[in-house]
């Protein structure tokens, strides 16, 4: 899906330009010409990134960069006539991503938002979750490890991703062929001896009692179903 980019722009013929070379290079756009307009569609409309005139008619485009920064961390780009590196630092310190002042090219737009989308996208990868937790029981996806109640829990490579699926779906029914598929692949038939082996193993090692199952539920004649926290 495009990624779709706010213009916030009150010169009809900038906005133009700026759609025109937004449509060229595959972007979704939405428009306002006006500071409360902008505030509106950046509420309700899914915006990936804002392009924004810090001269609006209504409401200077600071306040906007303020408001937006309350809630959201979307790439903005400041797109401003007012070339003083004063006030550049200032935007920048606001929580802009970048400013481009005009008159710019097509070009130089669509390289500034490419590497506003990268650095974004980076950035929040490093927010990745990389622990699961389901209460006694946490799976350290950077440690490759499983703790019950704070121990090490020695798991075979197999039971690791078994349990991972579970943990990445908590509260959800995984039905058998789904887990099949996920652990060894598509085209491995509908063998579940193979898994039910799996199944047991895993739960002597996270289960208190195997028979009466805590953490991972029997669904019966569907599959299984890992608990939420909230259970
Ligand atoms: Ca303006």
């Amino acid at each position: 899906m495009a990624q779709k980019i706010l213009v916030v722009e009150d010169d009809e013929q900038i906005r133009k330009f700026i759609c025109f070379c937004l449509q060229n290079n595959d972007y979704d756009y939405v428009t306002a010409a006006n500071g409360k307009d902008a505030l509106r569609k950046i509420t309700s409309d899914n915006i990936d990134l804002v392009l924004l005139d810090l001269g609006l008619p209504d409401i200077d485009g600071v306040d906007i960069i303020n408001d937006l920064r309350k809630f959201s961390d979307i790439p903005i780009l400041v797109v401003s006539a007012r070339d003083k590196d004063k006030e550049k630092a200032y935007v920048l310190e606001l929580g802009a991503d970048d400013y481009i002042t005009k008159p710019f090219s097509t070009t130089e737009l669509i390289a500034r938002i490419k590497v506003a989308f990268r650095h974004f996208y980076k950035y929040n990868q490093i927010q990745v979750q990389t622990t699961y937790q389901i209460k006694d029981l946490v799976l350290d996806i950077d440690k490759h490890l499983v703790y019950l109640k704070e121990k090490e829990l020695h798991v075979t490579p197999l039971e690791y991703q078994l349990l991972l699926l579970f943990m990445k779906n908590a509260g959800k029914v995984l039905t058998t062929s789904m887990i099949i598929e996920n652990i060894y692949g598509i085209g491995y038939g509908k063998d579940t001896q193979a898994l039910r082996a799996l199944m047991a193993g895993l739960r002597r090692k996270i289960e208190a009692n195997p028979g009466k199952p805590e953490y991972i539920i029997t669904e019966i004649g569907v599959g299984y179903r890992m608990i939420a926290n909230d259970e």
